[in-house]
């Protein structure tokens, strides 16, 4: 699970993690509210959606065709970002009305950008430095990873692929934690020095108890900046929890934001399917992980795309046969769909009702192929011929890749 900036920002505070004062609006008069309670003289504007590359994102409603114009002949667009400095509380309003309501469109979001309904308002900073810093689960090694790079700010991902030794990693024991030598070797990869190191020790710190305690799957501070009074401090914050353990952490999963999420895949999380929406054109509806896996992966194989990842789960019911496939067909790019399922535990006459059922409730205007094997597969059969729909039945995996491919003419 993902989650906003500013939440992030609230959790890391609470680990310590040396932080602006900022504050959460979602109308221009909360944003200038905000920006009073936080003080000073200068504020940053932010707008919070689930993508990264807000700074150099445009918004759509902004790009018109002067914007273009201006663009061509090399000059600035009139829109600034998701991410603007304000000098007065009218520029605070002013940034918060451009962007609340307005579609951001980053390098992160494709091209339909995200609508944003809050933003951040944040003390502005005296940055001397913007470095980069990430810590996630290195399987392999079966670590935390912490890596580093003194290339921090808005370009991360070209250093990774260009210059991919400026990133300096280090392996967490999970017995003795981060080490305060660790840290200190960190922070002086980084050209750290002097005082600031022990402002950089208290935050890395910081990030990995916060890290470990809520059971992130990612932490990401891009820039971690160094002030020009030495300070340290976490400027960009993202955070990703682990699902598998949101049920210990009620309070974080309060954070989720809905309006972020693709609606089939909270769908299907409210059925109890894995679900996984991808690009290809073949929806896919199986039962068990590696069944669907080996379907996408023969799917491939013939030349196609799967559309989605679907594991009913073992034990899945009519009702959850039926939200899977109203699920698939949700989907505008599906051009056909295939069922593969081996009866186990799950009966492949209980399929072949939900099935029916769904393409009763739902219709089915593209072509539908079955592959029932194991447990009453026979029965299945049975149940899917006696109806005058239009299924293309298969024996074999094989036989039922080709019939799909072939029926949607990838
Ligand atoms: P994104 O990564 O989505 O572009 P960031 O939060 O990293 O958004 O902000 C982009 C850039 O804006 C930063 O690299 C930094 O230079 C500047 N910035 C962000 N917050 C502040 C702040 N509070 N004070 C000064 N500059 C900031
Ligand atoms: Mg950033």
């Amino acid at each position: 699970m993902k989650i906003h900036e500013y939440q992030a920002k609230e959790v890391l505070r609470r680990f310590g993690v040396p932080l602006l004062a900022g504050g959460a609006a979602t109308t221009p008069d909360g944003a200038v509210e905000a920006a009073g309670k936080v003080g000073g003289s200068i504020w940053v504007v932010k707008s919070q959606i689930h993508a990264g590359g807000r700074g150099k994102g445009r918004f759509v409603e902004e790009v018109d065709a002067s914007a273009i114009a201006l663009a061509a002949a090399g000059k600035d667009a009139p829109g600034k970002g998701g991410v603007r400095l304000a000098r007065s509380l009218d520029e605070v309003r002013e940034s918060a009305a451009a962007m609340l309501g307005k579609t951001l469109v980053t390098k992160q979001t494709g091209d339909e950008g995200k609508l944003v309904r809050t933003v951040y308002v944040e003390g502005g900073c005296d940055i001397d430095r913007e470095l980069y810093l990430s810590v996630l689960l290195d399987r392999s090694n079966h670590r935390i990873l912490f890596m580093a790079s003194e290339a921090g700010g808005m370009d991360i991902e070209e250093v990774a692929e260009h210059s991919p030794d400026a990133i300096k990693k280090v392996w967490i024991n999970p017995v003795t934690g981060l080490g305060g030598w660790q840290a200190r070797q960190l922070a002086f990869g980084l050209g750290i020095r002097g005082g600031a190191v022990r402002n950089a020790v208290k935050l890395l710190q910081g990030i990995y108890r916060a890290y470990v305690e809520c059971d992130c799957s990612m932490i990401e501070i891009n820039p971690l900046v160094v002030t020009k009074g030495g300070d340290v401090l976490a400027l960009d914050a993202k955070m990703t929890f682990d699902d598998n353990a949101m049920f210990r952490h009620k309070d974080l999963a309060e954070y989720r934001d809905e309006h972020e999420e693709d609606p089939a895949e909270i769908e299907a999380a409210k059925w109890n399917l894995s679900y996984v929406n991808l690009d290809g054109n073949i929806g896919c509806m199986v039962n068990g992980a590696g069944l669907a896996m080996s379907t996408m992966d023969i799917i491939k194989m013939k030349g196609a795309e799967p559309a989605n990842f679907l594991d009913v789960g073992g034990g899945a019911g009519k009702d959850q046969v039926s939200a899977a496939f109203r699920i698939i067909t949700s989907d505008p790019n599906v051009k056909g769909i295939l069922v593969n399922i081996f009866g186990g535990i799950m009966k492949c006459d209980v399929i072949a009702e939900g099935v029916i059922a769904a393409v009763h409730e739902v219709g089915l205007s593209v072509p539908l192929v079955v592959r029932l094997s194991g447990t009453n597969a026979d029965l299945g059969k049975e149940i899917l011929s006696n109806t005058d729909l239009d299924i293309i039945p298969a024996s074999t995996l094989e036989e039922a890749a080709d019939a799909i491919v072939k029926a949607v003419g990838a």
